[in-house]
């Protein structure tokens, strides 16, 4: 048996009660739960603070002084004990509500102690809140670690005396257990190559730093273990793939997609476009199935790339379809694909939630005898019934609606699995796409068509409203069409509803009818009043949307040229984007305005700044991964990948990300199938760490 698997219920310092609450509050139940509980930051403890330097803001720090006044306050059960403490200079109070009669026969007038915790404000005082205290000459005569972890708790563990020490004193405990005993989970020939530290060493370190120099390569080895294990699951994945499918030839560029490029676009492709539309062939011509990923901008043209690769499936006999997250968009998609196909003759068919039963059959026959060659819809489309005669390209817009095991389904309507494009407008950071879409090349359209103004984005608070509306009134004057999004949270449909209502309200007051015409679509409208509502919005004969988010995704009226985002402190960085998005089509210079309450958090502001100073959505999507975190990023979370991560952080750690990456890669290019000496026992490890994950082979 591993010595990690053990319980930790008789591990000195923890206790059958303590045990229940680190399993329940933490998860932790075995030595190695325990042991991968690591500091999320480390003291200096050779530190001492002076009192003149804290202030509020200060996190926990250490205090060296005696202790010169010292008293029990309050009666029975209100009892506190308070001391003050001065290192010499200043003084600073100090509080225990809890273990008061204890205590008091600790702390001694006169004598020298030092104190740790975190300063707060009180009564116009600062003072230390039940800190940590020790008599000097004691902490002097300990051989510790300088540098000490300090260890994320919850309240419930504080209140039973679980705090960081308490967790600092059971990894002691258990590094002490442990020592020599630690199975590696690296080979020997990965360690040596690349210089890593071992585990059991990596461990002892990252608890108890013995210098700055280990600990750092403590860090490193673990966050590098925890990201290569991940890549390797991906790129084994890949190799998995490419090895045990065979994709569709598409050798020629044919009648299709030369008419179309020649004589349907009212346009010159962008060089962005050319280029990922050579991949794309490329990919098609290797005898390899496709998985690609096309990342671009809204607005940077992913459409025309979607279509133009149909068609290349469509002039090598086979049949194509895209998959869209909302219905909305599927019939913007079915609307503007038919118009530009039109000429070509194709047969192009819908299907939504909303295809009714007659025409669902009609549908399903014409796939099946492959009369229809390109078929656009919502999920709808990867319901088992719907059978295609020769699938060949599978288009997914949006993907991050998509879950892993969606994009699955697909792959498998055929003998063969199709090539698959993956489109996104949700630019990821690099580290993410990594991870998230390891598997998949990676496309991107970096260049906008030409002509586009970059869109100007203001920043107002409520109070200047009126100012905002003169500012519309002015654009609508020149004939342009304006939005104006209201936040929708799910927890609490009805509050929003309410939000959009009496917004609606005051602008119905300050934009009136006849001279003003207003559309309204919000998610508790039926689809086909949301087709209505936005068509007469299209077709200009409302001059005003008034809306919830659910147009936020690939809505395209290029005459709309201000976007106004109400309480915008309340949406994410990646919607803030994709909601501007939607204006600065035309040729007309666009505005966004993102309009929030006076008072604004820390992040909330940020967001708003962020928006301001830039239109490019990776570095928008950067910042975004910064202030969330991995896991709370839109669509990560069916990714079926965890994201998780004990140690690595995929905000700050891209430089080891790619290296562990690489190192995967090269182990897998002389060890396809980790049989080797060398790097066999990789492939054990792997096996264990994802035994509790669905079998990706079998969905992807
Ligand atoms: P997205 O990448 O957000 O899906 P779209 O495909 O909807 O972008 O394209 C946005 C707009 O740009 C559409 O109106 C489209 O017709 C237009 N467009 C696409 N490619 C070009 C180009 N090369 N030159 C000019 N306009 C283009
Ligand atoms: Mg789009």
């Amino acid at each position: 048996m591993n010595i990690l698997d053990e319980n930790i219920t008789y591990l000195k310092g923890v206790g059958p009660q303590k045990a229940n609450i680190l399993a329940s509050e933490l998860g932790i139940k075995t030595y190695g739960d325990l042991i991968s509980h690591y500091p999320y930051r480390y003291l200096d403890r050779s530190k001492f603070y002076r009192i003149s330097e804290l202030s509020p803001d200060t996190q926990l720090v250490q205090v060296k002084g005696v202790i010169t006044h010292i008293e029990v306050v309050g009666q029975q059960r209100k009892q506190r004990l308070v001391a003050v403490l001065s290192d010499g200079f200043n003084t600073v109070d100090l509080v225990w509500f809890k273990g008061v009669s204890w205590l008091k026969g600790q702390v001694k007038k006169g004598e020298e102690y030092v104190i740790f915790g975190k300063p707060t404000f009180f009564n116009g005082r600062l003072n230390f809140t039940h800190p940590e205290i020790e008599p000097a000459v004691k902490f002097q005569n300990k051989a510790e670690a300088k540098l000490q972890g300090l260890y994320n708790t919850t309240e419930k563990m504080k209140t039973k005396f679980i705090n960081s020490k308490a967790i600092y004193n059971m990894q002691v405990n258990l590094l002490a257990i442990v020592k020599g005993k630690i199975r590696e989970t690296l080979t020997v020939a990965v360690l040596e190559q690349y210089k890593l530290m071992k585990l059991g060493d990596a461990l002892q370190n990252i608890h108890m730093p013995q210098s700055p120099e280990l600990l750092q390569k403590a860090q490193f080895r673990l966050k590098f273990e925890e990201l290569f294990y991940i890549q390797l699951k991906i790129l084994r994945l890949k190799y998995h793939r490419a090895e045990q499918y065979e994709g569709f030839n598409f050798s020629q560029v044919g009648e299709l997609f030369n008419s179309f490029y020649k004589q349907h676009i009212p346009f010159d492709l962008t060089g962005a476009q050319k280029r990922v539309l050579r991949e794309i062939r490329h990919d098609c011509n290797t005898g390899k199935q496709m998985n690609r990923l096309l990342q671009g901008d809204v607005g940077s043209g992913k459409t025309l790339v979607a279509l133009m690769t149909m068609l290349l499936a469509l002039d090598n006999g086979y049949q194509a379809c895209i998959m869209a997250p909302t219905e909305i968009l599927a019939n913007q998609h079915y609307k503007s694909i038919t118009e530009m196909l039109y000429p070509l003759g194709v047969q192009v068919a819908l299907l939504t939630g909303s295809t009714t039963a007659k025409n669902r059959r009609e549908l399903h026959e014409g796939l099946q005898s492959g009369y229809i060659k390109i078929l656009i819809g919502t999920h709808a489309l990867i319901e088992d019934k719907v059978q295609f005669h020769n699938l060949g390209m599978v288009v997914i817009d949006e993907q991050h609606r998509f879950g892993v095991a969606q994009r699955a389904r697909l792959y498998n309507k055929n003998h063969r699995p199709p090539h698959v494009l993956v489109m996104t407008a949700t630019p990821i950071p690099r580290t993410l796409a990594m991870t998230l879409y390891g598997d998949l090349e990676v496309s991107v359209i970096d260049e906008l068509p030409p002509g586009r103004k970059p869109i100007q984005t203001l920043h107002y608070r409520d109070s200047a409203r009126l100012r905002v509306f003169g500012f519309l009134k002015k654009e609508l004057a020149k004939g342009r069409q304006v939005y104006i999004v209201y936040p929708l949270i799910k927890e609490s449909e009805a509050l929003d509803y309410k939000d959009l209502e009496d917004g609606l309200e005051s602008i119905s007051r300050a934009f009136p009818a006849p001279d003003y015409a207003i559309s309204v679509v919000h998610g508790k409208m039926k689809p086909a009043e949301k087709d209505k509502a936005m068509a007469l919005f299209v077709n200009k004969q409302t001059n005003i949307m008034v809306a919830t988010t659910v147009i936020e995704v690939g809505v395209n009226v290029p005459n709309a040229s201000v976007m106004v985002i109400e309480s915008a402190e309340r949406f994410g960085l990646s919607q803030l984007h994709q909601l501007r998005g939607r204006v600065g089509r035309g040729a007309e210079q666009s505005y966004c305005i993102l309009m929030t309450g006076n008072k604004l958090s820390k992040d909330g502001l940020t967001r708003i700044e962020t928006m301001v100073k830039s239109t490019d959505g990776f570095e928008i999507s950067e910042v975004d991964l910064k202030l969330r975190g991995p896991g709370d990023l839109e669509g990560t979370q069916q990714s079926g990948i965890p994201l998780n991560l004990k140690i690595a952080n995929l905000g700050t750690d891209s430089q080891i990300l790619q290296f562990a990456r690489n190192v995967a890669s090269d182990v897998l290019k002389k060890d396809p199938k980790l049989q080797s000496v060398d790097y066999a026992a990789l492939g054990i490890e792997l096996k264990r760490r994802w035994r509790y994950e669905v079998d990706w082979s079998q969905i992807s």
